[in-house]
């Protein structure tokens, strides 16, 4: 049954508000859809049914980022992105689950498929629907994402920027020193134990040890440890670096190899003269008391978190005070939602939140309304600065989008933002579907769901 604006309102009420102008509108037709100005009056929120989904995957952005489109039986879509370098199979498996659901019922959606979603990529079909659902809220009602999270603490959101390594710290220092003249405020390096594993006595590793062997084993695992020799290296590196951009901006290090726990001790003390903004990953994140050694021995942040899916883990890695700050990849994390109730937790332990971040300009917008409306947040990770095209995917915010190291809030309802067609199209990856190809296949995959009996 249609409720009325008299119904809300009481009759008497209703012909005291109705008296003025615009009155005449209401008697045309006095559902509360006609009431509520700002809604999009191409569509009709409560009647909303999501009808399609389609992926179309960018190559080179600098990862593979693939993007997704929800589409209604209203010709409104929203518009989302699985986690770089995660498989689009993620998303498209859960459309048989949403397909004829009301995409505005967001919490919904997201708690009846959050059960697909696992840590890092396993979790980027989840959550590139999840944003999706906000860009089409958004665009139903006519407000901005971060609107629907609560309103934001910023208008422009602050970025780190990622630059990888070049062996010559030379280079590297005047790459880095670059990206400052760019207007960066706020950067961060690789500092790996590749470094010096070919200087003699420099690592202590079991003989025989091959790359391939340390990749997929975890850190405390692999027998290897830094020498003192090695330590002084690595610090001398750094110091290489801050000689050039100076002590002032903050500079934060990554990738440092699978070394153990002492060896991140020792070298994360022979990092302090350097004043690192943080030491991120030294160990993976499934350890928090091991964290916790390593937080509490050194005098450098230290930060985790970039492949946790949902809140539990953050607010365990929280409570414990085991990291200073946490680093959640919203494309991971659980979507704009969780993230914010991720950076909210972190708050009431005095955790600041910084985001990973490695897609295109979609993910990175659904990351500036979260991060805009997320009190605790500290700067938003950029990967593609040598991407001279990652502008051009999308239009409707301004242009350059990231414009002396901050990305501007965008106003426009949802994410703000419409894909480019044509410089989509042209840089779509070579081995996969092509432009939001029909995915019909994908329309009735079912199973018991259920997760109890
Ligand atoms: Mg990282």
């Amino acid at each position: 049954m249609k409720r009325t604006i008299r119904d809300l309102l009481g009759r008497r009420s209703f012909f005291r508000t109705a008296a003025g102008a615009g009155a005449a509108a209401f008697w045309a037709d006095e559902t509360i859809e006609a009431y509520q100005g700002t809604v999009n009056t191409n569509s009709k929120p409560s009647e909303l049914k999501i009808t399609d989904l389609r992926v179309a995957v960018v190559a080179g952005a600098p990862m593979t980022c693939p993007l997704l489109r929800i589409d209604t039986n209203q010709g409104i879509y929203g518009l989302g992105e699985v986690r770089d370098g995660a498989s689009e199979t993620y998303a498209l498996m859960l459309k048989s689950r949403i397909l004829g659901e009301n995409p505005c019922n967001v919490d919904k959606i997201f708690r009846k498929i959050k059960q697909f979603g696992h840590h890092a990529r396993q979790a980027g079909g989840v959550c590139g629907i999840e944003m999706a659902l906000w860009d089409l809220a958004g665009k139903v009602y006519n407000v901005p994402a971060y609107q629907l999270l609560g309103g934001k603490f910023r208008d422009q959101v602050r970025l780190y920027c990622d630059t990888d390594m070049s062996p010559d710290p030379r280079i590297y220092a005047e790459r880095m020193k670059g990206r400052l003249d760019q207007g960066f405020t706020y950067m961060k390096m690789d500092l790996g134990i590749g470094l010096i594993a070919k200087e003699p006595n420099a690592l202590t590793r079991p003989l025989g040890i091959t790359p391939r062997d340390v990749f997929q084993t975890q850190h405390m695992f692999t027998g290897i440890e830094i020498t003192p020799k090695g330590i002084k290296m690595m610090a001398d590196y750094v110091g290489q670096i801050r000689d050039v951009v100076g002590m002032e901006v903050p500079l934060a290090a990554d990738h440092f190899g699978h070394i153990g726990v002492n060896s991140c001790i020792k070298l994360g003390r022979a990092l302090e003269p350097y004043n690192m903004a943080w030491l991120e990953d030294m160990i993976p994140w499934q350890y928090p008391d091991l964290w916790k050694q390593i937080t509490d021995a050194i005098d450098v942040p230290t930060l985790t978190g970039e492949d946790i899916y949902l809140k539990e883990p953050f607010i365990e890695l929280c409570r414990k005070n085991a990291v200073d700050i946490i680093h959640p990849d919203l494309a991971s994390s659980g979507g704009l939602l969780e993230t914010k109730k991720i950076g909210d937790a972190a708050q009431e332990h005095g955790v600041a939140m910084a985001m990973h971040f490695a897609g295109s300009p979609v993910s990175c917008m659904a990351n500036v309304h979260c991060a805009a409306a997320t009190e605790n947040f500290l700067a938003l990770e950029f990967h593609s600065v040598d991407v001279p095209w990652w502008d051009s995917l999308v239009e409707g915010v301004e242009k350059p989008i990231v414009n002396r190291g901050f990305i501007k809030v965008p106003q426009g309802p949802g994410l703000g933002i419409t894909l480019v067609d044509d410089a989509v199209k042209q840089h779509l990856h070579p081995k996969k579907p092509g432009y939001f190809e029909p995915t019909d296949q994908w329309n009735d995959i079912r199973s018991n769901d259920r997760l109890w009996s």
